[in-house]
């Protein structure tokens, strides 16, 4: 190499630059689970389906019998910044769907074999089409093909980072990926009413989760959690506006926490939905950790789900490319509302357990 070229700035290849992009969003087979099954809620479907193999790493398919994708936009489906949810920037502030960036099903068309079988209650038939790299497969004439299916959409992934060996390599394994697939499916079907959900592995012949489109929060909770749980549940419906003028920008927290008398030395990850995004906000669970702390026995955790709902204008979603993290204007306050909010609902029962013993 002459000393002219060492200095020289050369552009990534495109396809380089597109692996990066969407490693970066679908790290591991539940980010884009978690990506698919958002579409699935976002296109209206009341059953979602989940077949999982490998940990989602040889096959992730997910069912939905939501609306369908219009023939026509078969071609953009896996084209970035693509979507039928956002049309100016200023909707993101309004957005109420999940998805918004049209980057989910480009990212994983670049990092696995991808195809859509879809139809739309207009359509006669469902067409089939495969993606690769962000493109139709065979183009519009030639590679979409009519086969038989029902109203809705069943998207197959296959060989996830098959063309990037080293996260196969940095992944922990089937097993471990399908505990935190199973996390997600878990998560959404407890907030998700009206939605039923089923997981199961391929060739297992069960299902792992099973929550019925009629079940309510409470018995979604008991399917997946288990009777201890579900037994010792309190409601939380903090109707902030009221309480503190819907100062901060919080409008709403609802949800379901453990009681004082709930016993389980297991950590259970809190459940946090903010704008009806699953989402780990750290600050939240150490403040409502130390609060039960103050009320349950020594090493004794509690079960919290809660669903926040932010000014929208106020949350940042894209600090993260998984969208996972998210920020929001005051915070601090913010915590400190619900915790206090929180720190009522227990002493309340505290105060009426002492109540009881005494009689
Ligand atoms: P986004 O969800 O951010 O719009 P995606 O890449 O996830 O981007 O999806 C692109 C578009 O494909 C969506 O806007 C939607 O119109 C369509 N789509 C994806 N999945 C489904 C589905 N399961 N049912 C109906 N339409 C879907
Ligand atoms: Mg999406």
């Amino acid at each position: 190499m002459t000393e002219g070229e060492k200095r020289r700035i050369l552009p990534l290849a495109k396809s380089v630059v597109n692996l990066i992009a969407a490693g970066e969003i679908i790290i591991a087979p539940s980010n884009a689970l978690k990506e698919l099954l958002e579409n699935a809620i976002d296109a209206g479907a009341s059953q979602v389906e989940i077949m999982v193999k490998d940990g989602g790493l040889k096959l992730l398919q997910i069912t939905d019998n939501g609306t369908g994708i219009n023939k026509e936009d078969l071609p953009v489906l896996c084209e970035r910044f693509t979507t039928s949810k956002l049309v100016a920037f200023d909707d993101l502030r309004e957005i109420s769907t999940y998805g918004f960036r049209g980057e989910a099903l480009a990212s994983i068309s670049h990092i696995a074999r991808l195809s859509v079988i879809t139809k739309t209650e207009q359509d006669e038939c469902a067409w089939k089409a495969t993606y690769k790299e962000g493109e139709l497969v065979g183009g519009f004439d030639d590679g979409i093909k009519p086969v038989a299916g029902k109203t809705g959409t069943i998207l197959v992934v296959e060989d996830m980072f098959y063309n990037v060996p080293s996260r196969l390599r940095a992944l922990k394994g089937a097993n471990e990926e399908y505990a935190k697939i199973l996390d997600v499916v878990s998560n959404y079907s407890i907030h998700v009413e009206n939605v039923g959900f089923n997981c199961q592995r391929q060739g297992s012949g069960g299902l792992d989760v099973m929550i019925r489109k009629t079940a309510n929060r409470k018995d979604r909770i008991r399917s997946i959690y288990g009777s201890n749980i579900a037994n010792n549940l309190i409601p939380v419906e903090i109707d902030i506006t009221k309480k503190f003028n819907g100062e901060f920008g919080l409008n709403k927290c609802r949800g379901m926490i453990s009681n004082t008398s709930f016993e389980n030395k297991k950590a259970i990850q809190p459940i946090f939905f903010i704008n009806n995004r699953l989402v780990i906000c750290e600050p939240l669970k150490r403040a409502i950790s130390s609060l039960y702390s103050t009320y349950l026995p020594k090493g004794h955790k509690p079960f919290i789900y809660l669903s926040l709902e932010i000014r929208p204008q106020n949350v940042d979603v894209n600090v993260h490319p998984t969208k996972r993290e998210v920020r929001f204007l005051n915070e601090d306050e913010i915590i400190e509302q619900i915790v206090l909010s929180i720190d009522q609902l227990l002493s309340r029962l505290d105060s009426s357990r002492e109540f009881l013993t005494q009689q």
